[in-house]
């Protein structure tokens, strides 16, 4: 069994401050948490900034993944290590991201830019249902969104300053191993908790 933070940015995000060094500084040390996916707003470069510098410390597991921002509504893409092309109809950024074998997130959807009701008009993969920025009552919207579609809940911090890093992990059944990850996801094998 893994925890991870599932959406965090860095710096590469125009409106976040987080310095790649600090996530894998923050990771390797840390008690539990020992895999983080970066999903910065609609970039990779934040990814393989943390990824290279992940490189000299062992025992933690950088997850690729963007956090696109749709004509509809915030949706992030784990396993996926590109940009999708333009337009990003919600149905173009979910083809991109099944044909490379990743999984799409309703990000915090009842939050603003967030999918709502309407994230059940499409195939996405999960629901973040414990968003550490959201309030508890939009994070219960999400849940019961979550269980309406019969998809898996997900946690991330979507943390944009460093303080604000690992508040909420997922619990997932699965070794540090991003093929497993994703499909142990997809079989909901996975729960969420705060820090
Ligand atoms: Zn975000």
């Amino acid at each position: 069994m893994i925890r991870a933070d599932l959406h965090i940015h860095t710096m590469f995000s125009p409106d976040a401050s987080i310095r790649p060094k600090t996530i894998v500084e923050q990771l390797f040390t840390h008690s539990h948490i020992k895999a983080a996916a970066i999903t910065d707003h609609n970039t990779i470069k934040g990814y393989y900034k943390v990824l290279e510098l992940a490189k000299n410390y062992s025992d933690i597991l950088i997850i690729p993944g963007i956090e696109i921002s749709s004509i509809c509504g915030d949706l992030v893409l784990l396993g996926v290590a590109e940009v999708p092309p333009q337009s990003w109809t919600v149905e173009n950024v979910i083809d991109f991201a099944h044909e490379r074998d990743g999984l799409v997130v309703a990000a915090h959807p009842y939050r603003a830019f967030g999918l709502g009701d309407s994230a059940k008009k499409y195939e996405i993969d999960a629901v973040e249902i414990l968003n550490g920025s959201c309030s508890q009552q939009l994070n219960m919207l999400a849940e019961i969104l979550a269980n309406e579609m019969a998809l898996p809940g997900l946690a991330g911090s979507d943390a944009h300053r460093a303080d604000e890093l690992w508040t909420v992990y997922s619990e997932i059944q699965a070794s540090m191993d991003l093929d497993e990850i994703l499909r142990a996801i997809k079989r909901r094998l996975v729960k969420v908790a705060r820090t």
